[in-house]
């Protein structure tokens, strides 16, 4: 089978290995329907340092259900289901609170796992409590939209909750890359009145409006802060939604909560201490957030994609097949394309 490889910074290759298989009875085998490319990934394409045979890349993936491990009873040949960035066995007393990303028996797909979801198929691990079925369709768009719960749509409902959006609150967006698109819908679900994307790129700008953003700050830095104070009567917003992970979009997330709000970061931190942390204290300031315990969302996310309330799947602007795989990441990294999706 063919899966995406990334040898070091910069050098993604799609080359034939060996095929997936199940190797425990409690995996399963998924033939990719749907997969993409994340802005994490762009991280290491980044920076990777060169690696002997390749890191396996994607944790992101549509599927049909293959073949399944002799311990795995509640999904069937022939499903298909969303294979969350996370796998987690759905038992143990992590799972049990909704915190599949701590699962005891759980691990995270891609990069250091050895199994890659850019592929045209993936093995599953602890699949009964990974997978999640969804009504069989093949409606391009709404797969589009299904495959953002393996990740972004998860991601972005994940910073709106641990910012504590509540009705009728000021809200901003840390960081208009698909996770921050994704939190804009996930503020406006939750009642939000104000919601503020401080993004700069014209097209993502536009869909955040589509999506229910309000304002548009496109300043960066200490102007950028002093735009958001101007818009929400000088004090801040309630909610921050950190959805990049860089020390400047931190610093900036610090600066516009209002006293009393709360930060949700689900940007992976590339900065060794959180800024500002005096103002925090001393604002009362909750911040909040981690990896997204996505496969604990999709029942709450799913029925707003099935009836249409919801789109995230927008936020994927191209669709490309295997080959074109490191095109992909370049197009990503050049911010030519907001979200890649590959269809085998
Ligand atoms: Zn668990």
């Amino acid at each position: 089978m063919r899966a995406t490889l990334m040898y070091k910074a910069g050098d993604v290759r799609v080359e034939n290995v060996g095929d997936a298989s199940i190797e425990q009875p409690t995996d399963a085998l998924i033939r990719t329907v749907r997969s993409c490319i994340c802005g994490s990934d762009l991280w290491p394409y980044k920076d990777l340092a060169p690696t002997e045979g390749g890191a396996r890349m994607g944790h992101e993936a549509l599927g049909v259900v293959e073949d399944l491990g002799s311990e795995v009873s509640n999904i069937k040949k022939g499903d298909l289901v969303i294979m969350p960035f996370a796998f987690s066995d759905g038992a143990c007393e992590f799972c049990e609170e909704g915190l599949n990303t701590s699962c005891l028996d759980g691990g995270f797909f891609g990069l250091n796992s050895g199994i890659g979801a850019q592929a045209e198929a993936i093995r599953i691990p602890q699949a009964e409590g990974t997978l999640f079925t969804v009504p069989s369709t093949d409606d391009g768009p709404m797969l589009a939209s299904l495959l953002t719960l393996s990740d972004v749509m998860g991601t972005g409902f994940h910073a709106a909750l641990m910012a504590a959006v509540e009705e009728g609150d000021k809200v901003a967006v840390v960081g208009d890359g698909a996770v921050g698109l994704c939190g804009v819908i996930a503020a406006k679900m939750l009642g939000a009145e104000q919601i503020i994307i401080m993004g700069r790129h014209p097209k993502r700008v536009e869909l955040a409006r589509d999506f229910g953003a309000t304002d548009v700050v496109s300043e960066r830095g200490e102007e950028a802060a002093e735009r958001v104070r101007e818009l929400t009567g000088g004090h801040g917003v309630h909610a921050v939604l950190e959805c990049v992970g860089s020390e400047q979009s931190m610093l900036t997330s610090m600066q516009i909560v209002r006293p009393g709000g709360a930060v949700g970061r689900v940007g992976v931190p590339h900065y060794q201490a959180i800024p500002e942390t005096a103002t925090t204290f001393f604002h009362n300031v909750t911040v909040s957030g981690g990896p997204a315990p996505v496969r604990a969302y999709i029942e709450d996310l799913l029925p707003s994609i099935l009836d249409g309330t919801i789109d995230p799947g927008r936020v994927f602007d191209q669709t490309i097949g295997f080959d074109e795989v490191p095109d992909g990441y370049r197009a990503m990294n050049d911010r030519e394309s907001l979200k890649v999706m590959i269809r085998p």
